[in-house]
């Protein structure tokens, strides 16, 4: 059967790695996570102190960043490794969230980052989620989706998450984090988040995770079977 690129992007927490990462189980596909691959820059740049206005200083730190993807044997996801290092819970924290849509809005990060994501799908039989997906990364993916949902519902599944891993974070803290990404997500010169002109849009808001996969798998094998 013939393989293609699923692009899944939307505003933060509207479902799209959930999503994705079970459409790819399904479909025997790879799951590539590009938030990850920016988050896990934000982790080097706080890490090493990176002055975000520095130019020579961000791309010698660009030359030292490694991001690589191993599944883990047990939950058999996909985890985010920074120079050889498991950095997958360290990446999701709040001061990552806070400092990642100031990280990715810089030129030089964006073109290292699409420059990888490109690779990682070249060979096809790639599910992945982000914000320039469809728009930029794969202009020519054979299905495109664009994720929406209600900002309450987003904060609140966004807070389970958070439960689940055992943290609380207060409600109005994850809803600011939101909010302020949406806005610099959209309004960034580079590669703003937008709706591609020929993405399907999945608005999450009552659905069921099961349900969101179901639509996209379905959209997927229309797909494959056209082309
Ligand atoms: O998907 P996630 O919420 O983990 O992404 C974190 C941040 O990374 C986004 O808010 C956005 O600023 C940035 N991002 C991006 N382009 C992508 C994926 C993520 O700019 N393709």
């Amino acid at each position: 059967m013939k393989k293609i690129v699923v692009a899944i992007d939307g505003y933060s927490a509207c479902g799209k790695s959930s999503t994705a990462k079970q459409v790819a189980s399904i479909l025997g596909y790879t799951y590539i996570d590009s938030g990850a691959m920016y988050r896990a820059v934000t982790l080097y740049f706080e890490q090493n102190h990176i002055s975000l206005t520095n130019e020579s200083e961000i791309a010698k730190a660009l030359e030292n960043i490694d991001i690589t993807f191993l599944v883990n044997a047990k939950s058999g996801l996909n985890e985010t490794y920074l120079n050889g290092l498991n950095v997958e819970e360290e990446i999701r924290k709040m001061y990552i969230s806070n400092k990642v849509s100031q990280v990715s809005s810089i030129k030089a990060v964006r073109d290292a980052m699409v420059a990888q994501q490109r690779k990682l799908g070249k060979k096809k039989g790639v599910v992945m989620d982000g914000r320039d997906i469809g728009t930029v990364v794969f202009k020519d993916a054979e299905l495109k989706v664009f994720m929406v949902a209600d900002i309450y519902i987003r904060g609140a599944r966004r807070q389970a998450e958070y439960l689940e891993k055992k943290q609380l974070v207060d409600l109005e803290e994850i809803l600011e984090n939101l909010k302020t990404r949406d806005h610099l997500d959209t309004t960034r010169e580079e590669s703003p988040l937008k709706q591609a002109e020929d993405a399907v849009v999945v608005d999450t808001t009552f659905r069921t995770l099961e349900e969101q996969v179901e639509e996209v798998i379905n959209l997927a094998l229309s797909k494959i079977i056209d082309t």
